[in-house]
């Protein structure tokens, strides 16, 4: 599932691709940066005139002027410090914003195999942590790279013109420098990527804990939760320090270096005074050569810090480009459809989940045709298929062998939206948006339906009687998947957005589980309304829907058993014939409970 490894430079490249358009606010955050190197420069240049100047030659005009350049020079800096601040982190935070939004869009366009391997808190921590890396790496260790490299070379370069030929000799440490930076820089980035699977763990962990918090209470399940987010937050930790550690070392290490050349500069300096290596070497030059050297290890340490944000960011890339870089739904479909007729036939069509390690086969060689207007019922125990079945048509999933055809056309052939608009779904896992119930009903494609038909839609689902109620109505704001909502209630505001969508073929799996016999009965009223002129294939438990259906579907382990009427079926006293006896034995001894 897992795309290619992508190397570094591929990342650099993209990223580079990713922050183009905004190479102007870059442009002004190089530049202040630039600004206020070049100041650190000037002001070890400026340490010369300041002693020759100020106290040797005491040049009057020179004192007069002092307080004002120093004011002037620090003003300037300001400036330059805001710019660069301000224009790297618009730089970071848009590149991020793109990716996020890009990250998202892209989530929309995967396809089902890729949600069954993947759990939402792992996702989630891509779009939020992940991409922060990349922001700080941007807007932070950029900016601080581009201003050590500027310093580095304006203190060279002042160091070149106080003594050019000991400054070449000192000159031995980049390379060591070179080949330091670039090994801690791989275990920094192994150890960020290893922060980044943590920081997954710990978002899956805790958002189970919230999103499971009944279950977790009445079952005792607290100290277990407790102790599965501890590990995760151990190895979090864990990871964390392991980079802390690697990357505090790395400063004093990188320092180490550059004191190797002071301390080189100071032997020679000392060992003949007033000169070094044929050349002369003043107490002045002495004095700004060695604050030059100083101030070398300033940016040394600095590139030393930031590396490890810039590694992180990397890291944090190379996630994002990964998730982006995972195939989306293959819409190879090229033909349009408008509304389907709604024949839909199933040839020789056999399935088992690409996910699944032993590729056991789901679907074993269904065979049948349903005609326009016609409802089937699947029947079958659970596990047998017949949700599975169902998820096929949408193309959710692609048939492995075979294929299904709608209108006597291979689905394979419509664009996927041509071929999902003539499919209204129910099922039991109710999926509602944290919004108004109207928003719930007229969802997607039918945002902006006259209101008139959401409540005309509302009505025959029967959630009329409850959305009336509510303090605001159908403006009334239903918390996370509904929350706000009974079971039923739920259920009730997805059949009526199914009921709205009008869509040639209905699918309803276990669409009426949720509801109580009573509600049960009226909703039941309505979906034999809406099922009359159009295909509809029906999975339920409930005898009265199955005997009304025009064919009866018996799924026993992947496998079509039995297919016909329901009279056909209880003469032939197969499977489903047992199967009825079995509910009706269920239903009898329900009736004896409740006092029948
Ligand atoms: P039914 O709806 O008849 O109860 P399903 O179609 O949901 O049965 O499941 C049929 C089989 O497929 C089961 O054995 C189940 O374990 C397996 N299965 C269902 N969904 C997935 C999935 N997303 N990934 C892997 N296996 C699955
Ligand atoms: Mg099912």
């Amino acid at each position: 599932m897992s795309t290619k490894d992508l190397s570094s430079i591929q990342i650099y490249k993209r990223l580079l691709k990713a922050a183009l358009p905004y190479w102007w606010a870059f442009v002004f955050g190089v530049v202040g940066n630039a600004l206020l190197a070049v100041s650190d420069g000037t002001l070890t240049w400026g340490l010369k005139p300041l002693v020759e100047k100020g106290f040797i030659e005491r040049d009057e005009l020179f004192i007069h002027w002092l307080p004002f350049i120093v004011m002037g020079f620090f003003l300037a800096r300001g400036v330059a410090y805001f710019i660069s601040s301000y224009f790297m982190t618009w730089v970071g935070r848009s590149v991020v914003r793109d990716f996020r939004r890009k990250m998202v869009a892209h989530l929309i366009r995967l396809p089902a195999t890729f949600y069954d391997q993947k759990t939402s808190g792992e996702l989630l921590s891509k779009i939020n942590y992940d991409t922060d890396q990349v922001s700080e790496a941007l807007s932070e260790a950029i900016p601080s790279t581009i201003r050590g490299i500027f310093t580095t070379l304006s203190l060279i370069f002042v160091m070149f013109n106080l003594n050019s030929r000991v400054t070449l000799l000192l000159l031995i440490a980049v390379p060591i420098l070179a080949v330091y930076i670039n090994k801690i820089s791989r275990r920094i980035r192994k150890h960020s990527s290893h922060i980044q699977t943590t920081m997954g763990h710990v978002t899956h962990v805790a958002g189970e804990v919230v999103s499971g918090y009944k279950v977790i209470r009445t079952f005792g399940g607290a100290d277990y939760e407790n102790q599965r987010f501890e590990a995760a937050t151990a190895n979090n930790w864990a990871q964390e320090l392991k980079m802390s550690a690697t990357s505090a070392s790395s400063v004093a290490g990188m320092q180490l270096i550059g004191v190797l050349a002071l301390s080189i500069f100071l032997y020679l300096a000392t060992l003949e005074p007033g000169n070094v290596m044929g050349t002369e070497m003043t107490a002045g030059t002495f004095a700004a050569m060695t604050t030059a050297i100083l101030g070398l290890l300033r940016p040394i340490k600095q590139v030393a810090v930031v590396n490890s944000t810039l590694q992180r960011g990397i890291a944090g890339a190379r996630s994002i480009f990964n998730l982006l870089d995972e195939m989306a739904e293959q819409d190879t479909g090229k033909e349009r459809m408008d509304r389907a007729v709604g024949e839909i036939a199933f040839r020789n069509v056999s399935f088992h989940y690409p996910s699944t390690e032993k590729k056991e086969e789901v679907l074993k060689d269904i065979n049948f045709v349903i005609n326009p207007g016609e409802t089937v019922a699947l029947v079958g125990r659970s596990g047998s298929g017949k949700s599975t079945m169902v998820s096929l048509l949408p193309r959710f999933y692609d048939c492995i062998e075979g294929c299904i055809s709608l209108d006597k056309k291979d689905i394979k052939l419509l664009t996927l939206e041509d071929l999902r608009r003539q499919f209204a779904l129910v099922t039991q896992n109710v999926t509602l948006f944290n919004d108004t119930i109207t928003n719930n009903i007229a969802y997607g494609d039918m945002r902006g339906t006259p209101q008139q038909e959401v409540l005309r839609a509302a009505g025959l689902a029967h959630a009329l009687e409850f959305i009336e109620k509510l303090p605001k109505g159908f403006d009334t704001e239903i918390g996370e998947n509904g929350v706000r909502l009974s079971g039923g209630q739920r259920q009730r505001i997805a059949i009526a957005r199914a009921i709205l969508k009008n869509a040639p073929i209905l699918i309803l799996d276990e669409a009426t589980s949720a509801l109580d016999t009573e509600s049960e009965r009226h909703i039941q009223a309505a979906l034999e309304v809406l099922m009359k002129d159009r295909t509809t294939f029906v999975i339920a438990h409930r005898l009265s829907t199955i005997e009304n259906a025009n064919k009866v579907l018996v799924l026993e382990q992947g496998s079509i058993v039995e297919f016909g009427t329901h009279d056909e079926l209880m003469l032939k006293d197969g499977s489903y014939a047992a199967l009825q006896r079995a509910q009706f034995k269920e239903l009898a001894i329900e009736q004896e409970l409740l006092g029948g």
